[in-house]
């Protein structure tokens, strides 16, 4: 496919409620919607990155760079076959991950435009619908938390996560547990604690989490594999897996017994699909995790989470409305009333579109390279 054009927009969509992580406090998503032009058709990429580099190195800021001063060079009006070939052609480029991704990523959509094709098709789904679980963030005060938990446990969600930070980790486990002894209950650390806290870990094995995502930095493997040799619940790897190289080495090294793909952190779908299939090769059950996506990411998302290894866990992709007001896709993502997500497909005419107008909306720059 020729590529004749490039639009980076930027757009800000404000949250519906303010999201606290162990990093920061989000009230607004800023992100980089990519919008490639070939040969009369238009695919569309969402970039994940953050308006800082808060959860990973790179940022808004780095992503539109790399997007138009390294990568549009080398794809502007040349004949680039699909998102592998892309991949191959920009693998001079050290890192970025999100910067590759948001591009492979409209390059899927050109294909399955191309081909006539459903996305879940082209990367091999088998699921018609996938789980959802909710993440919680970081609350006030332990009674808010227990209001929140309440509200998605009656809407359905099949796991509820919690983010937790030092000072506000046990104790409130604990409250969580006693009020709800059987919910599917896991915690995410966002790499905030060290070995100096093993004694925490360990205490937590008492309280029956199906995983403890990403204790310790995100660079690391190797202290995740003392720390999973000396506690019982599962460790599930999330900002520390971003290839497919560093999950082979965590699994053989037994860094963790879960893992949590967000495909965009790997550099994109072609990528997290060899992921998807060495965790399969090791019995290493995996879930795609969100990066609060709009409508773009998270549609990807759900056709990615259709793949057969991502059938036992619940993910992170949640409704548009758990998010934001107002979002890109039309329709919006929402979730059927035994909470699941339904995979857009060839077959069942689920099928989400941009909404330009909205992201016009949204805008607030936009590069056009051509
Ligand atoms: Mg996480």
């Amino acid at each position: 496919m020729i590529i004749d054009r490039i639009d980076i927009i930027r757009v800000k969509v404000p949250f519906v409620h303010p999201f606290e992580t162990s990093f920061t406090r989000f009230v607004e998503r800023d992100a980089l919607i990519v919008k490639i032009y070939s040969e009369g058709l238009i695919g569309y990429g969402e970039c994940k990155a953050f308006y800082g580099p808060l959860y990973n190195p790179e940022d808004n800021g780095t992503c539109l760079h790399i997007i138009k001063n390294i990568i549009a060079p080398v794809i502007l009006h040349k004949d680039i076959e699909g998102p592998a070939e892309f991949m191959a052609e920009v693998s001079f480029i050290v890192g970025n991950r999100l910067a590759k991704a948001a591009i492979e990523n409209a390059l899927w959509e050109l294909k399955s435009q191309r081909e006539g094709k459903s996305l879940k098709t082209l990367l091999g789904g088998t699921q018609n619908e996938v789980k959802v679980g909710v993440s919680l963030g970081i609350e006030p005060t332990i009674p808010a938390l227990l209001n929140k938990i309440e509200k998605y446990l009656a809407e359905g969600y099949h796991r509820t996560k919690i983010k937790i930070k030092p000072g506000k980790d046990i104790e409130v486990l604990r409250e969580v547990r006693r009020h709800y002894p059987d919910i599917t209950l896991t915690v995410d650390a966002n790499s905030d604690y060290t070995l100096d806290d093993i004694e925490l870990f360990k205490a937590m094995d008492d309280l029956n989490l199906q995983y403890i995502e990403q204790p310790l930095g995100e660079d690391d493997i190797v202290d995740h594999a003392v720390l999973q040799k000396a506690i019982k619940t599962p460790i599930c790897l999330d900002e520390s897996i971003v290839s497919v190289d560093i999950a082979r080495n965590a699994i053989e090294l037994g860094s963790c017994k879960i893992i949590n793909i967000k495909s965009s952190r790997c550099g994109g779908l072609c990528e997290s699909i060899k992921i998807h299939d060495l965790c399969m090769e090791h019995d290493i059950p995996i879930w795609v995790g969100g990066m609060t996506e709009l409508g773009i990411g998270r549609a990807q998302n759900i056709s990615f989470a259709s793949l057969p290894n991502f059938a036992s866990l619940a993910h992170d992709i949640a409704a548009s409305n758990r998010y934001f007001a107002e979002d890109i896709t039309i329709p919006y993502v929402t979730i059927t009333p035994s909470c699941t997500l339904v995979v857009p497909d060839d077959t069942n005419g689920v099928r989400y579109e941009v909404d330009e107008k909205a992201i016009d909306r949204m805008m607030v720059s936009r590069d056009v390279i051509k």
